[in-house]
């Protein structure tokens, strides 16, 4: 260590590339069955701690909670469908799109070749499907189930098909003549879904056997747009009117299977939010299934934890777990437990019970929460979760009323609702101390590219703005957060910004390999109080390596200063690190360039997902002990390893940026939004989550931004507002129907102002011996977020090709299990696919396609590494918006309306070359436009006269003061609200080269590279589920 004023420049030193890496070790985490503990520091094995014993058998059957639960779900609340008028008002989203490279190819191939359409429209010849506006899945069940709303005009409909049940390449073989359907067939819309179906739609006669529907358009047709594309038949807003009309087409004759008959994502969704949005939605009953992730509506806690909280795979378990094997759903909730509430919803109501502290079960320590059930006038209470009868401690007497209840009910949040929150008492501190509030240290990578491109002096300047803003406590006036500051390249350099000082001071740590803390007072302030030595600091960052030409970095021993910063200062944190290279330098977790595309498509492409050496693996490990959350700013112009720098930040609960080849013009916004969004983000640090179920099934699985060093407590060094951890139950014993299946998510942190508190989510879900009730509870956008999270788990360790098959072999066999079990007897050439899960298949298809699962040449290793990483912490919502990108129709914009325009399906050949249309998957906007486009809506928009004088360099949409250009501005700000990631804005014009890398997103197409489009897959998927029916 050298000790120097704050002017003087650290020695440097060229260094050598590097040798000696470990070998990747890889596997252990977040694996229930890892034992190891890290060294130093454990999170108190307390309260949280005591497992509950595994297995139990039921004792007595638990009676309901104090509410009276619903069954099945039944929930009528008759609204009417509500349609989605036109546009609102806003300001600017200014997003950003981190570039693809996309290769050379100024005119692009055809993604489908004439020969495969055609030979998909000659074996789909005989394919129909009759959307039947009115059939149950149950029917024909024993005890046919009830609607799932009844008194909503959304009868659940089975999507059937009549396939032919051949696949794509092969020749079209045993074509199955469509069998009769003994279903009358519903209004048939654009999006081949029975509509909205408004309350007084006409049921359709059925298409006549041996006939198929729509005059409909090849789904491949896209190579070349214009004329032949959808052309009038394009959905656009207001494509869904609500009656008959918009049938696909009489029943005729037709050559090939009409986009528009099969299941359509854009019509679940509006059907949802025609009959569900804008309303609110009490969950007072168990078992209910809530509103889709993509319909708004109001959410009130009447005893269930909000479905912004925890969503589930199903919300019917099935009682057995051969039942559970026979139709392989997986049985999942995701989780967020701090979730963003709108604020037309209550915030989490705070319970303290002073020293007392929470009242819990003596014997598997689960929460008090509206599943336990008080007897004995009041003095004891039978656990929900265990059946145990425990004592009411005396300072939480109360006598029962009439029914039962104890009379302060609704009084207490723990009594009558899903979510709320404790007091922790010292028993739930580390070493029973009152943690110190958390800390933030600021880590810059000062080489030579980051100051040459303008990189250190933007961070520097954005920094005295955010640092304004740091989260705090409600009823606090400042931020009892603590700052600090580092600067890197292959030496660390630590800042003294004391408030008493006159100038900041630089202590230079040169010794990377074992990184000590030089300073510990004046390291760490209070921003408010240094602000004037902190803003002289980074004033100064800039000009003080100017003149330095350091290439080399290092990164573990960075984070490595952080974490031992915050351990020396004993409190949790989160480091924010800037980072631009692979950290060639001499040091521990030094990376080389590794990536190797020969390994795509091998066994051994799983090796791009690992981290390429075990010192981060460990980082990682001690920095959950001692509750330090990483996240990471990258800036790569090459290769840099995502997949080694990634995974502290993933394991931490911390959070991945990245922003390929940063252009200051072009990128800086989007690096901005994000910057001050993460300052600023509601967040839990040095976190435990402990998942408490009743008897006869329990948490096995735990994806997300975790670590576990034993098979039940979820460590997390932080877990904020975005980050969902997705868990997977197992049945080990019988469940019965008429006490449920109840789970309690309880998380213990502490604040930004340095509480500690614990969260408690409560849901219970309904138990069925009827598949039928299981399939009926399902929900695919959880679904889709367990397949894609576990598949994205299993690439570290399986082929890819085998993880996609056991994709497929999945789906397939959930839909056969459907069709065999529940439906109606029918052709066995039939496909039938459950009400909740008609989009299932095109969703699978989406998240088969995606980068990780499927290389495609212009996605670089790192690229895939991030999007993997991306997917394990996303929530419900984001995980649906990414898989099944938003698509809108921009020229028919209504600026006098405040609503989004709806929303078209992702095909090229909704897609007109007159229109103009907005993409959005969380990640990337583009803004296409037509090369039809008209010239008033481009002046409108972009304030030039016409197609050709649009600059597509920019980022951000110049502000025009119309009302298209506002408009359309105000609806990139909507789509970006509430999104963890700022979107970059990519602008691109029809037959232009960078179209290519919009087409990837259009995912009901077959990808240019790879990957079938919806219609192969249905296909697909049809097929394998006859096998399985033989
Ligand atoms: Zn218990």
């Amino acid at each position: 260590m050298s000790q120097q004023g704050y002017v003087a420049t650290p020695p440097y030193s060229q260094s050598q590339p590097g040798i000696g890496l470990s070998p990747p070790h890889y596997g252990h985490y977040g694996d229930p069955s890892h034992a190891g503990s890290p060294p130093g520091m454990m999170k108190p094995a307390g309260p949280l701690g005591a497992a509950a014993p595994g297995g139990m058998s039921p004792q007595v059957p638990s009676p309901p909670g104090p509410h009276q639960f619903g069954q099945n779900g039944a929930h009528p609340q008759g609204h009417p469908p509500q349609r989605f008028p036109g546009p609102p008002p806003v300001n600017s989203a200014a997003p950003s799109y981190a570039p693809y490279s996309p290769s050379t190819q100024s005119s692009y191939p055809s993604p489908a070749s004439t020969a495969s359409v055609t030979q998909l429209a000659s074996q789909l010849n005989a394919m129909h499907i009759n959307s039947s506006g009115m059939a149950l899945p149950g029917q024909g069940l024993p005890g046919p189930p009830a609607p799932l709303f009844q008194g909503l005009p959304r009868p659940p409909q089975p999507s059937i098909m009549q396939p032919g049940s051949q696949v794509l390449p092969p020749p079209p073989t045993a074509l199955n003549g469509p069998g009769v359907s003994p279903l009358p067939s519903s209004t048939h819309r654009q999006d081949g879904l029975p509509g909205p179906a408004p309350l007084n739609a006409q049921y359709q006669p059925p298409p006549i056997p041996g006939q198929t529907l729509g005059t409909g358009y090849s789904p491949q047709q896209a190579a070349s747009y214009g004329p032949q594309m959808a052309g009038g038949q394009l959905s656009y807003p207001g494509g869904f009117p609500g009656g008959p009309a918009q049938m696909a087409g009489p029943p005729q004759l037709q050559k090939k299977l009409d986009p528009d008959s099969i299941p359509s994502p854009i019509q679940v969704i509006e059907n949802d939010r025609a009959t569900r949005g804008g309303q609110v939605y009490a969950t007072n009953s168990r078992g209910q299934v809530p509103p889709l992730v993509t319909t708004d509506c109001v959410i009130q806690d009447q005893g269930n934890a909000s479905p912004r909280y925890i969503r589930c795979t199903t919300y019917c378990f099935p009682c057995t777990s051969d039942m559970a094997k026979q139709a392989q759903i997986p049985l999942a909730a995701v989780i967020k437990p701090f979730a963003t509430i709108p604020s037309n919803e209550t915030p989490l109501y705070l319970v303290n019970h002073g020293e007392n502290g929470p009242v819990r079960c003596n014997r598997c320590k689960a929460y008090m929460c509206p599943f336990m059930q008080f007897i004995e006038g009041g003095r004891r209470y039978q656990c929900g979760f265990c059946n145990c009868v425990n004592d009411v401690p005396p300072f939480y007497f109360q006598h029962l009323d009439h029914i039962g209840r104890r009379l302060d009910h609704y009084e207490k949040p723990e009594l009558s609702l899903g979510s709320y929150e404790y007091v922790a008492t010292l028993d739930y501190c580390r070493k029973n101390k009152p943690p110190n509030p958390p800390a933030f240290i600021f880590m810059i990578d000062v080489s030579y590219s980051n100051i040459k491109n303008g990189l250190v002096k933007l961070i520097c300047e954005e920094l005295k703005t955010v640092l304004e803003k740091l989260p705090k406590e409600e009823q606090e006036e400042t931020s009892a957060i603590r700052v600090g500051f580092i600067t890197y390249n292959k030496v660390l350099h630590f800042f003294n910004v004391k408030s008493n000082l006159a100038q900041p001071q630089m202590m230079v740590v040169t010794d990377v390999g074992e990184v000590f803390v030089p300073l510990l007072d004046g390291f760490l302030v209070n921003y408010q109080e240094s602000q004037s030595v902190i803003h002289n600091l980074l004033d100064q960052i800039p000009e003080m390596f100017a003149d330095s030409n350091e290439n080399e970095t290092v990164f573990a021993p960075v984070i490595q200063a952080g974490m031992e910063a915050l351990k020396a200062a004993d409190c949790p944190g989160k480091l924010f690190i800037f980072h631009s290279s692979l950290p060639t330098a001499e040091a521990p977790g030094k990376l080389k360039n590794r990536d190797d595309k020969k390994l795509i498509n091998t066994d051994k492409e799983k090796v791009l997902f690992q981290p390429q050496t075990n010192v981060y693996d460990s980082l990682a490990k001690d920095c959950v002990a001692h509750g330090c959350c990483v996240t990471l700013f990258l800036f790569p112009s090459q290769y840099v390893d995502v997949a080694s720098l990634g995974l502290v930040p993933q394991l931490t609960g911390g959070t991945l940026y990245k922003y390929n080849n940063f252009q200051m013009h072009m990128d800086s916004q989007q690096f901005l939004n994000d910057l001050r969004n993460d300052i600023e983000k509601k967040i839990g640090f040095d976190a435990i989550m402990r998942i408490r179920t009743s008897t006869g099934f329990r948490a096995t699985d735990f994806f997300g931004g975790i670590f576990m060093n034993n098979t039940t407590d979820v460590e997390m060094a932080a877990i904020d507002c975005d980050k969902a951890v997705t868990v997977e139950f197992k049945h080990d014993d019988k469940l019965a129907e008429d006490s449920g299946a109840l789970i309690q998510c309880a998380v213990l942190y502490t604040t930004i102002g340095g509480q500690r508190r614990l969260r408690i989510h409560n849901l219970s879900l309904n138990c069925s011996s009827q598949l039928a009730d299981l399939y009926k509870s399902c929900e695919t956008d959880a679904l889709i977020n367990f397949f894609a999270k576990s598949a994205f788990k299993a690439v570290l360790h399986q082929p890819l090709k085998v993880i996609r098959e056991i994709l497929v072999n999945q789906t397939a066999h959930m839909l056969a299990c459907y069709r065999k079990n529940c439906a109606s007897p029918s052709a066995a050439s039939q496909l039938i696919l459950p009400d909740s899960m008609k989009v299932l298949p095109v969703y699978m298809n989406c998240l088969l396609k995606n980068c990780v699962l499927l290389s495609r040449p212009e996605i670089s290793t790192d690229e895939r590494a991030y999007q993997r990483q991306l997917v394990m912490t996303m929530g419900v919502a984001d995980s649906q918006l990414f898989f099944y990108p938003q698509l809108l129709p921009i020229h028919t914009l209504d600026v006098k309306s405040t609503a989004l325009p709806t929303a078209i399906r992702c095909s090229e050949s909704r897609l007109s070359e007159e229109g103009i249309f907005l993409l959005a998957n969380g990640l990337n906007m583009f803004l296409w436009l037509g090369v039809s486009s008209p010239p008033e809506l481009i002046q409108g928009i972009f304030n030039v006269p016409s197609f050709a004088h649009i600059n597509t360099d920019m980022t951000t949409l110049p502000e025009v003061g119309n009302p298209y250009s506002q408009t359309l501005r105000m609806i990139m700000s909507i789509i970006q609200q509430k999104r963890p990631y700022s979107m970059k804005l990519t602008i691109v014009k029809q037959r232009e080269q960078p179209e290519m890398v919009f087409r990837q997103f259009l995912v009901e197409d077959k990808g240019l590279y790879g990957g079938s489009s919806y219609v192969d897959f249905l296909c697909c998927v049809h097929k394998e589920i006859c096998q399985l029916l033989n």
